[in-house]
């Protein structure tokens, strides 16, 4: 019998005892006269996450992939220009949602292993003088390959030529994690979910989108109904939904943002930072590689690992659940069998990572890597030894 849930995949992540217990709750009323007493502060708490002082926040019964449809259906219309690079598997769904969608998709078609390619996106919206392209979408967290882009970056490529193009991101295996500035980068619309860095199960879209993003709305004809923004602003602005949210979730929302708050969110991310960096030693230590290829692309809440030559990453995958009662994620499309990947979002710490590390060492071992049982494991414990440092304010 396995006590321990062992689970080390991107997302869903681990469920904190106090969300679970605020969770663990009778049904409510979500028309009572005290249901915005909930709510009203959990819509401005979600501002402090994004970082955001002038954007409004949306939550739908629904996961990430209703996030990114809620965005682009809200704010655009069909047949409109989009700009997207794919370099792993959310960024090709993503991608192709647009294209089921019926948008014009401008696709960059990027190396898996890097990240957006905000160069290349530089030159397209320079040569994009009469502004056709609408909007431009990059995945912050591409968690299939363990890769974080600068949306810093790409904000940037927009400026240098004056493009008015809407900048969408997928932050679903970032938000709350790894550090997101909505403002500051100029981001007009923002997608999470609830089940990787805000700790809870699956079943909430969390977004945000800015003042822009809610002119671009006024005009928008894409038919829609379920994400509508105007049925969701008209019944939030007093604390309601236009339909049955879900209130189990919302309450667990409170209290995994009274979990990030009380920590702090600077300190969220240098602990996310503290614990990769320990991971990506163990990594080293294996002899093995990472799935990203450079370190200024490495993410700090999953790793894609691939396993070496000869060893079957699905065997491996099999072995540490079989065997061990671990759950670490499978390698997406085109890395299935070559690759595995540690998830360390979340509720995570120094010891639990250590015990998924000695698991994953194990697993690899049995199956033929010629790997020395507790190297990882040592080159973690080094890192671990140093405390985090708290990250310093941008200049
Ligand atoms: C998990 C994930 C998604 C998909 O979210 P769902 O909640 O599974 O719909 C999209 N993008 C990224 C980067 C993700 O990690």
């Amino acid at each position: 019998m396995h006590h321990h849930p062992g689970l080390f995949i991107p997302g869903p992540t681990n469920v904190p005892d106090a969300v679970r217990r605020a969770m663990n709750i009778p049904q409510e009323d979500m028309r009572s006269p005290d249901f915005p007493k909930l709510t009203l502060p959990l819509f401005a708490d979600l501002k402090s996450v994004f970082k955001t002082q002038t954007g409004q926040p949306f939550i739908y019964p629904a996961s990430g992939t209703g996030g990114w449809e809620a965005v682009l259906t809200n704010t655009l219309n069909p047949g409109d220009k989009v700009l997207i690079s794919t370099f792993g598997q959310f960024s090709s769904l993503w991608s192709d949602m647009c294209r089921r969608l019926g948008f014009d998709v401008e696709v960059v078609e990027g190396e898996w292993g890097e990240g957006v390619p905000v160069e290349r996106f530089a030159d397209i919206l320079s040569a994009d003088k009469d502004h056709r392209i609408r909007a431009v979408l990059g995945t912050h967290n591409e968690t299939a390959t363990g890769v974080t882009s600068s949306i810093a970056g790409m904000r940037k490529a927009l400026d240098a030529s004056d493009h008015p193009a809407l900048l969408y991101i997928d932050g679903v295996s970032s938000i709350a994690s790894i550090d997101f500035r909505m403002d500051e980068w100029g981001v007009d619309g923002i997608v999470s979910g609830s089940q990787k860095g805000f700790m809870l199960p699956t079943g909430l879209a969390i977004i945000c989108v800015s003042q822009k993003a809610l002119a671009a709305h006024a005009s928008s004809k894409f038919p829609r109904c379920f994400f509508s923004f105007e049925d969701m602003q008209r019944a939030n602005k007093d604390g309601y939904f236009p339909y049955t949210p879900a209130t189990v979730l919302l309450r667990g929302l409170r209290a995994s943002l009274d979990l990030l708050f009380e920590e702090g969110l600077e300190n969220v991310f240098a602990r996310h930072h503290h614990i990769a960096s320990g991971v990506r030693a163990a990594v080293a230590a294996w002899g093995l590689d990472l799935v990203a290829r450079d370190r200024k692309w490495y993410s700090d809440t999953v790793s894609a690992v691939y396993t070496p030559a000869g060893v079957d990453a699905v065997q491996v995958l099999r072995r540490a659940f079989d065997r061990y009662g671990v759950s670490f994620g499978s390698g997406l499309a085109r890395l299935n069998g070559k690759v595995f990947r540690i998830g360390h979002i979340g509720a995570t710490n120094e010891v639990m990572m250590l015990g998924a590390l000695a698991a994953a060492e194990m697993a690899l071992v049995d199956c033929g890597a010629k790997i020395e049982l507790g190297s990882g494991v040592a080159a973690a414990q080094s890192r671990y030894g140093a405390r985090p440092q708290v990250l310093a304010k941008a200049a």
